[in-house]
């Protein structure tokens, strides 16, 4: 069967075509500024040219008629008609704590998503639109929506409870949720078959680096600790998000920046982190290159990053009692071999050593600690979307 896996933003739509079978992506592409002047599509068959094409998607079902378009194209397409589509997978991002599991996309299901909105403001209307636009241009296509939530449902009430009034968390749901949990789920099983030992008995901690970046604990096959919270931004330092920091700062900086309480979330959220502490990029290759050329605050932006990875990872050791394996992934963790040796140059008092030839391989799942090494340490690039399809495929 072939799934089409979708995940869609406010203004841009992300796509792979997916053979259940084989696994092999037939094609994958996205749609940009939606809804805004100078759309654009951008369509790859899996062995043809990339096609750049400027068109106009005043909403995302023209957007998602473009894909479609694209696909069932006699010269360039990959598959002849709709027919040939046997489902959809959505990736949304907030399922609250209505949703353990992925879900087929029923009235009722829908109807839940919409009541998890106010958790993901910004993220979740806009899931819910590419679903029904979806579903308008597929009435018959089975259609399943896996959740950034769900995988981090299994954690225990001490680690999802804040320290605030049991009120807020019975009236509010203000508790830790985490997100990134499809790639999480998928590189922690990946990390169990890679150490040849059963998943329902390992401790793996996963560290997700990418532009958002998040940990987790994940202990005998359940996620039982994150970094991210209600929203994505608690925890790590990431690109352009402040991760944890005293609220306190909010109050301050507010009063000393003549800011209302939208415009410091709207700082913490797009231009903190990497890119607020270096004033260079929330881009990687651009500091690791500046920090070369001795600027010094790109430099102090890598090493307040690294450290703060260390820091969650020696945190996750102690919440689970141990550790046997941890996992990079996401951009900066499969690429970024400088970040990963100098976040393993803390732990060595876990017995971790780094085999640097095996650092530098690129592009694979690989060990990259020596045969000696205490912890396994791991390099697994992520696949999001084979995960939603693999979700898809298993509730269709
Ligand atoms: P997301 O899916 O969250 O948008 P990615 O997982 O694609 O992000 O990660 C993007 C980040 O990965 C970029 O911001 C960049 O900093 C980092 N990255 C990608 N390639 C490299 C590389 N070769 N070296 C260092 N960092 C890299």
């Amino acid at each position: 069967m072939n799934i089409l896996v979708i995940n869609c933003g406010s203004s841009s739509l992300k796509y792979q075509l997916i053979n259940s079978e084989t696994e092999a992506v037939l094609a994958k592409g996205l749609c940009e500024r939606i809804g805004i002047e100078g759309s654009v599509i951008t369509y790859q068959p899996a062995d043809g040219a990339k096609e750049v094409t400027e068109s106009p998607m005043p909403t995302h079902t023209q957007a998602i008629q473009l894909v479609l378009d694209a696909l069932t194209n006699e010269k360039s397409g990959v598959i002849k008609s709709l027919a040939e589509v046997g489902a959809v997978g959505h990736r949304v991002v907030h399922g609250g704590e209505k949703f353990t599991s992925s879900t087929l996309l029923t009235a009722e299901a829908m109807a839940a998503i919409e009541e998890c909105n106010d958790l993901a403001p910004l993220h979740n209307p806009a899931n819910l639109i590419g679903i029904r636009a979806c579903q308008e241009l597929m009435p018959n296509v089975p259609m399943v929506a896996v959740f950034d939530t769900a995988f981090h449902q299994t954690m225990p009430e001490e680690a999802y409870l804040y320290g605030l009034p049991y009120e807020y968390y019975e009236k509010h749901q203000v508790r830790r949720y985490g997100f990134h949990g499809t790639s999480h789920s998928y590189v922690s099983k990946k990390a169990a078959e890679l150490a040849g030992k059963p998943y329902e008995e390992m401790k793996t901690i996963v560290c997700h680096l990418g532009n958002g970046a998040s940990l987790s604990a994940v202990k005998n096959g359940k996620s039982v600790d994150t970094s991210m919270g209600l929203t994505p931004l608690e925890g790590l330092i990431m690109g352009t998000r402040s991760g944890d920091m005293d609220p306190a700062i909010i109050e301050y900086i507010a009063k000393k920046e003549n800011l209302d309480l939208a415009g410091v979330i709207n700082v913490l959220n797009k231009k903190s982190g990497v890119l607020g502490v270096s004033g260079v990029s929330s881009d990687f290759r651009d500091l690791e290159n500046a920090a070369a050329e001795g600027n010094a605050r790109a430099a102090k932006a890598l090493a307040a990053y690294n450290y703060r990875v260390a820091k969650y990872i020696g945190s996750y050791v102690a919440a689970m009692n141990g550790v046997d394996c941890i996992v990079f992934t996401a951009g900066l963790g499969e690429n970024g071999k400088a970040t990963r040796k100098d976040i393993c140059a803390y732990l060595t008092f876990l017995g971790i050593e780094i085999d640097d030839e095996a650092n530098s391989v690129r592009g694979k799942e690989i060990v990259i600690s020596t045969p000696d090494s205490k912890v396994q340490v791991m390099v697994i690039p992520t696949n999001e979307e084979l995960a939603i399809a693999r979700e898809t495929l298993a509730l269709v």
